[in-house]
Formats: C-alpha cells, structure tokens, sequence
C-alpha cells in the first residue's frame, strides 16, 4: 500500500485492506517458526502437546511433556515461616506467543506476589517477591521440583564452560549438588523439564556448594534451589527470578535431518572451478550433503556481518544453489578487536571478565574477545542478519557460541549486581541470549521462511536460547582427550546431552578426527542412537555411504528402535548395541562395537530372522539358526539390511 493510494480520496476498502494485512503480519511476527498458539487461562498454560497446571505461586502442580507425566507432586516453594495462603491468581494477558499471570498470597506476617510470564515455546519465567510486613524470622526459603523418577534420569547442568556435570543419575549415585549455575535440566529420552536463572542475586546462603542439590528418594527426584539456608530476619521485600521450561520444545524427525544433511568448512575456493570443469561443491554435493556451511573465512574480520569480497560470495551462493545445496554463512559471539566496527566498542559490548580467544591462523583479523548479548552488540548483529539476508539469498546461519549466555560483570552495559555491602558480582544474560537467538530466527525467517538454523553449542545444551533454533552440534569439548587415553563417553552421558529428542532439537556430533574419535569410532557411537556425524569435505566419504543406505532403505518412513527401547536384534557381548529402522518387512540394523578391541560377536536376530546383507556394500551374509557373526577389529560399526 503506497501514500499515493491512500490520498486518492477515503479509499475504505483499501484502507481496511491495509490494516487487516498489517493486524495479520503482526500476528504472524509475534510467533516464532515451528511453535503454535499458546492456550491459557487462570490455571492452564498449553504449548502443543506440553501441558502445566498451576497451583500456589504460580508454580507447576503438574505438567506433561511428550506423554510423560514430569512431576511427582506440585511443585513448591517453601518459606519456612506461618504459611502463605493464595488471594488471587489471573491469567493478565494473553497473545498468540505471550501470556502474563500474577498470583498474590498472604500470611500473617508477610505477603508474596508472583508475576510469571510463559512463551510460546513453553519458557516460564517466574518473578516472585516477598514482603515482611514488619521485621519477620524466616529459616528457609527454596524452590523444590519433586520429579518422577523415570524421567530424572539424565541430569544437564550448564554454566557456559565445558566442565559442567551432565550423565546419567544413577550413574552418579543418584544425587548432586553445586554451587550456583544457571542452568539444570533433568529428564529421559523423551521429555525432561529445564530450570534456569541469571543470577543467584538474593540468595543467602551458608553453605553456597549446595544451593542447588538433586536427591533420589523412595518415590521421586526431587531437585532444590535453595534460596535462603539459615534462619533470618527479613526486613525488606526479596524478589527472586528463575525460569521452567518443559521439553521437548519441537518433535525431532528423520525427515527433517534426511532434508537438511549439513557438511561444515567450505571456502570461497570450494566454488573455484579446476582443469576438469568441476569443483569441490561438485564431489560435496555427489557425496549428498544438502546444506553446506562457510565458517569464519567469509568475512575479512572475525564476527563482521558483511562478506570479505562479495562478488566471490555471490558466486558461492549461485555455485551452491545450483548444485541443489543451501548455504550457511557463520555467526560468531565477538567482533576482531581489529575490525573497524568494533571501534569505539569493545569496552561495552564485552563479557568482563574478558574471554578473549586468540587463534594461531591470522591473529590480526580473528582475535576476538566475547561480546555479551545483553550490550548493543545484540542490535548490531540483529540489523546485520537483517541487510545480509536482504542483500544476499542465503539459505540459514549457524551459530558459534552465539547462544551462549556468558558469565558477565560488566556494568557499562547492565550485567552484574551488587549486594548490600556493595560487593559487584556477575550474572549470566540468559534472557538477554534468548531475546537475541529469537531475533536473529526471525529477522531470518522473514527473508527465508525454511532457513536453516543451526547452533554450536558444545556442552550447554541450554534449551531456553536454543529453542528458536533447529539444530545444534555438540563434542567439542572432547578434543583435549587423545585416542591414546583410550577416552569413551558413557553411553548414559551420551544419552543424556547428545540426542536432542528430548530437548526438541536435530542434534549432530562432532568428531575432530583423533581428538579423541577416530571418525569411524565417532560414528559409531553417535550413530547408534540416530545421531549423525557432521562430515567435512575430507571426512564425506565415511558418511555418504550411511546416507545411500539410509535412503535406500527409507528411513524417513520407518520405525525407529534404539537400543535402549526396543531392540530387535540383540549380541553375545556388553561391548555391543544394536539399534535398527524397521518399515514392511524389513530391518536396518546399526550395530556398534563400542570397545577399542578385536572381538568375535555373534549377532541373535530373533525368530524373525531372513536374508541378511551388509547395507554399506550389498554383500550377503549368512545367517545360521537367527546368527550373525561380526568380526570386529576395534570400536567400529556394520549396517545389516535385514528382510523377513
Ligand atoms: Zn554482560
């Protein structure tokens, strides 16, 4: 609708037109890719099939995520003084992607109020302040999340490093405890629930290393932030801050990963054409990859929003299109302290403490210190995603630390708090990195609708500045550890932070070869539990021939069995997993060899066993009275088709 038009005399109908066209773009901005309209009112809040019934406080007192029931019991927040008893509690406002509750509670000597606010994809967060009404003892403050126990059995924790605790919980003795961090998620393969702060500002302790604790007891999990540890006596209100979150977020598909096949690490010569016509995107997009990501060689200066010769860079887009690839261009979470754009910043937009990061390949242009989401750093990258993406038919961004919600103290751009002795102490902008992530998957999907989203998130699979996002890949934090110190993951950790399932996002591993995995001993473990190895341009020929076979075969329309479900088909040794597709009358089992060993294995295929192929090379195999055996010279891996 131009000025013109509407000057043209009181056009009604264009006018009306006009409006419903801007009430319409309004309301399909307000909710982000890949989640629906939320459902609320006084005492429900429903995202998809995520439903949470609210009870005191606001607070969950059940909530169902993917068919599982996550708590054992309401959860509470106990303040150990004469009990609060709920006034009022009202659904505020409701949009497609927003809803705002409040909650006001009173007892004798003190009154609480609550304000939570829950998002389209199922993100609470909580402002609960209390009051004293005159000077008041109080012996203990603290959030408490009974958990059924069969999905607590993974426990996520995160603090943007790459020592955070995250493994079975059993397999830790059933229990933990720590210190303040931001993040924690417990749940299975299937569903789990997220509890996040940015700070532990008014958090009184005693004893700091258990302000958070995780305890097995007969009938559940229970999981404790504890606010206050010690009796008392409180004179002025109290407002503590943290947010739930229920997962999975998205459902996570075959289908989606079968259409989205990301190889990493192209350059501006990939496009280059040799003596023999051809380029590297040739035998890239021969080997089946779908989507091909540049990383930081796009750009003459780390972190800049603009390419470092934009005719080679429209050349790449076309060269990509044009053999049926998308491409991604690589965000980072700094800007060179070299780079022209960064002048006059640096000392506001980073993370303080500084994270500096000083790479040994052209220091000059790539040494960067970490900028904080919280600073004008976010509106300058937003605006940046935006001209790209007008500028140039890009096909989707990925990530590298941008999602991460870094510790910081810097005052200049608001991070940090003080306490009443006036000591500074740090925060972690969690909302701040969920607000930049939705920004950024926005101002995308308004270019491109089915941009690709991908995230580099090694160890801090933090799902409330992950949700706007499609896939992430995780393994990194590995690479210190040699093949030589024959380092594993223990399949229950890998369950726990490497399958996305239950969290709602495509997840893929990384494997720097020998550091510690040998690529095929990489596939095999991620393999197994349908998650694949992002290859690069070298290590393609490992996992091309996996993605043939898959095709073949039709995943994208099977079953899946993982082993820890249902196998199908199952070995004479420990050191083996079998995880198999099954469509019609046919099987495609994954099996892997775990153990860095030689070892005979003798696969049982049940009493539906038929002909059996190796699905990699098409050779038969026989099978004697429902036997297979497999020779293994060390952690490796076989596709067996397997037809009834
Ligand atoms: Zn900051």
């Amino acid at each position: 609708m131009s000025a013109t038009n509407l000057n043209r005399g009181c056009n009604w109908g264009a006018l009306l037109a006009a409006l419903t066209l801007a009430i319409a773009n309004a309301r399909a901005e307000s909710l982000p890719k890949g989640y629906s309209a939320i459902k609320a009112s006084d005492h429900r809040f429903q995202t998809g099939d995520r439903v949470t019934e609210l009870g005191g406080f606001l607070l969950p007192k059940e909530i169902t995520a993917n068919k599982n029931a996550l708590l054992a019991s309401p959860v509470r927040l106990k303040i150990e003084t004469p009990s609060v008893v709920m006034v009022t509690s009202k659904l505020l406002s409701k949009t497609k992607a927003t809803a705002t509750w409040t909650w006001n509670g009173d007892a004798s000597e003190l009154s609480a109020s609550v304000q939570m606010t829950g998002e389209c994809d199922g993100f609470c967060w909580y402002e609960v302040r209390v009051k004293p009404k005159q000077p008041v003892k109080v012996r203990s403050i603290a959030l408490e999340i009974p958990r059924t126990t069969s999905t607590a059995r993974f426990l996520h924790t995160a603090n943007y490093s790459w020592s955070n605790p995250s493994s079975g919980l059993p397999e830790i003795g059933g229990k933990w405890n720590g210190a303040f961090m931001p993040y924690i998620w417990l749940g299975n393969e299937d569903a789990g629930l997220a509890w996040c702060a940015e700070s532990d500002e008014n958090w009184n302790l005693r004893d700091p290393s258990h302000a958070l604790t995780v305890t097995t007891r007969t009938n559940d999990v229970l999981f404790k932030a504890t606010f206050l540890d010690h009796e008392t006596t409180i004179s002025n209100a109290l407002t503590f801050r943290f947010g739930l979150q229920a997962t999975p977020v998205k459902p996570v598909t075959f289908k989606w990963r079968a259409n989205a096949r990301i190889l990493h690490d192209i350059h501006y010569e990939s496009a280059d054409l040799g003596t023999n016509g051809k380029c590297e995107l040739d035998d890239i997009a021969d080997g089946g990859a779908k989507t091909v990501v540049i990383h930081d060689s796009w750009t003459k200066y780390f972190g800049q929003m603009v390419p470092a010769d934009t005719a080679r860079f429209r050349n790449l887009i076309d060269a990509c299109h044009k053999r049926g690839m998308r491409l991604l261009v690589y965000i980072g979470y700094g800007i060179a302290r070299t780079a022209p754009e960064l002048k006059g910043k640096h000392d506001e937009w980073s993370v303080l403490p500084l994270i500096p990061w000083d790479p040994g390949y052209k220091p000059e242009t790539r040494g960067f210190d970490a900028t904080c989401p919280r600073s004008g750093w976010a509106d300058w990258l937003v605006a940046g995603a935006d001209k790209l993406f007008t500028d140039f038919n890009l096909d989707g961004l990925y990530f590298d630390g941008t999602s991460e919600a870094w510790v910081c103290q810097n005052q200049a751009h608001g991070c940090g708090w003080k306490d009443a002795s006036g000591n500074l102490h740090p925060n972690y902008a969690m909302l701040d990195a969920r607000k930049l992530m939705r920004r950024m998957a926005d101002t995308v999907h308004r270019h491109k609708p089915d941009a690709i989203l991908d995230v580099h998130m090694s160890s801090n699979f933090t799902i409330p500045t992950l949700s706007f996002c499609d896939s992430i890949w995780n393994g990194e934090q590995f690479e210190s550890h040699t093949s030589a110190e024959k380092f594993q993951v223990p399949l229950h950790a890998f369950r726990t932070e490497f399958m996305g399932y239950a969290q709602g996002l495509d997840a893929e591993f990384l494997c720097y070869e020998n550091r510690p995995f040998t690529f095929d001993e990489a596939i095999a473990l991620a393999w197994l539990h349908g998650v694949e190895v992002r290859p690069y341009p070298q290590t393609l020929v490992k996992v091309a021939p996996l993605w043939r076979a898959m095709d073949k075969f039709g995943v994208t329309k099977a079953d899946w069995k993982p082993y820890w479900k249902e196998p199908i088909a199952t070995a004479d040794s420990p050191s083996v997993k079998i995880s198999a597709w099954t469509r019609k009358r046919s099987a495609l089992l994954f099996v892997s060899h775990l153990e860095r060993k030689p070892q005979v294995i003798h696969i049982n295929l049940g009493a539906k066993s038929g002909t059996v192929t190796d699905a990699l090379t098409g050779s038969a195999l026989a099978a004697t009275n429902h036997f297979v055996t497999l020779d293994f010279q060390g952690m490796n891996y076989r596709l067996l088709q397997v037809r009834h």
